[in-house]
């Protein structure tokens, strides 16, 4: 008999542990004590969830810190920093370090993944095709969404439009923007909004990257939003505006966002590594406030951006971590709000690139196991998945830490030796 049986886990939001019947690479059966004879996997009780969703994460630009560095620790120092470093990629390259920081996302328990790859006439589509053979060779594990987009400007640099319509011919799922960085950001976002309606793909724009209030760029993409009927289609990322506005110019905000369908995408650890710079003391976080935008309504991500570059020289492609870094910049605690973050980077990124998925009969038998009660615990405690599947195959597996005992630390080396051989 082929299959397998896995017995004795626990589903989100369910009283009691089940057994999960999987055959065919789809989810054949649920329920408690199933008879079967094919082979049998205890789950020892862990959680199931259907796995951690990146909605947000710069592949092409990973691990280069032997490479570069932000002198000044801003924002213009990581960009033009990655601008110089960007001239030596090659696509083996760029697949060799998208490939390492994807493999890190998978133990991590992420199998979705929209990550942003940047044209221009410097790089061309050399990023583009490392980046879509990684989304071929780790289909096996995590889904990739390809979102191409002009980090260095559009209307002010001369050949991006041309190679952006080029990858999106060639298989790139969406087009992203940056407007901020363009001569003429408000051209930029009309000129993306054609090019998306012309190749029928949603937009994920970099938006309002800064703390100054007087003046941003959210309000012209909700206005084009509109007008092109793409209401549910647009995500914007950073918005860190957003977190110097007073309550009543932020629920202003809400609605604008909520009316419009627009996503919120927050990604804290680099929006703190560079916002502020110019403060010597109370630093602001600037980081959005994505919560408040969940409670209304608001499809809110929160993801990890960058690893290991100068816009971000951390990284270890934990979600629960980054899930955990937002809850304690907002100083969320509740059970509630503990759960909001978790939705942020489980649900709301699913259905914002599209990949719903259920742990159902008749779904595909894709789902990463933590040694857990709930959602809110793996974020408050930072739970490290010990297990994933995909399609029916497991994906990865880490032996969870084990205590050595009073025998190995008086110095019983052989116990020790014993305990480290696998
Ligand atoms: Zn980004």
């Amino acid at each position: 008999m082929s299959g397998l049986v896995i017995r004795n886990v626990l589903l989100e939001g369910a009283d009691a542990a089940v057994d999960i019947a999987v055959r065919a690479g789809k989810i054949s059966a649920i329920g408690a004590d199933l008879p079967t004879s094919a082979e049998e996997l205890n789950g020892n009780g862990v959680l199931l969830v259907p796995g951690f969703v990146e909605s947000h994460l710069h592949l092409d630009k990973a691990c280069i810190l032997d490479r570069c560095r932000n002198e000044t620790g801003t924002l213009e120092g990581a960009i033009s920093s990655v601008a110089e470093a960007k001239k030596g990629f090659s696509e083996e390259d760029v697949y060799d370090r998208g490939r390492k920081v994807l493999e890190k996302a998978i133990t991590q328990g992420t199998n979705a993944i929209r990550t942003h790859v940047e044209i221009d006439p410097g790089i061309g589509l050399t990023g583009f095709h490392a980046i879509q053979r990684l989304k071929q060779d780790l289909a096996w594990a995590l889904d990739l969404q390809i979102c191409v987009f002009p980090q260095e400007g559009l209307i002010n640099n001369p050949g991006t439009a041309e190679l952006l319509e080029e990858a999106l011919t060639a298989g790139a799922d969406l087009l992203g923007g940056c407007p901020y960085t363009d001569s003429d950001p408000n051209g930029q976002i009309a000129c993306l909004f054609e090019m998306a309606e012309r190749h029928d793909v949603d937009l994920d724009f970099h938006l309002d990257f800064d703390l100054d209030p007087s003046w941003r760029h959210l309000d012209e993409i909700a206005r084009q939003t509109v007008a092109f009927g793409w209401q549910g289609r647009v995500a914007i990322g950073h918005v860190t505006k957003l977190s110097a506005l007073s309550r009543k110019d932020l629920l202003e905000a809400v609605q604008i966002l909520k009316s419009a369908e627009i996503a919120l995408t927050v990604l804290p650890s680099t929006d703190l590594f560079l916002m502020g710079r110019g403060s010597e003391s109370l630093v602001p976080r600037g980081v959005a406030p994505a919560h408040v935008f969940h409670e209304h309504g608001v499809c809110c991500t929160v993801a990890t951006n960058n690893v290991l570059n100068p816009f971000t020289p951390y990284g270890d492609c934990s979600l629960p971590r980054m899930a955990n870094l937002y809850a304690n910049v907002h100083q969320l605690g509740s059970a509630e709000d503990l759960k909001a973050c978790f939705d942020m980077v489980t649900a709301a990124p699913r259905r914002l690139i599209n990949k719903a998925h259920k742990i159902e009969v008749g779904e595909a038998a894709t789902f990463v196991a933590l040694p857990a009660m709930s959602g809110q615990q793996i974020v408050s405690e930072i739970i490290r998945p010990v297990w994933g599947m995909k399609n029916g195959k497991f994906t990865f597996e880490q032996a969870p830490a084990r205590l050595m005992g009073p025998l190995a630390a008086q110095g019983r080396t052989e116990e020790r030796r014993a305990a480290l051989v696998p």
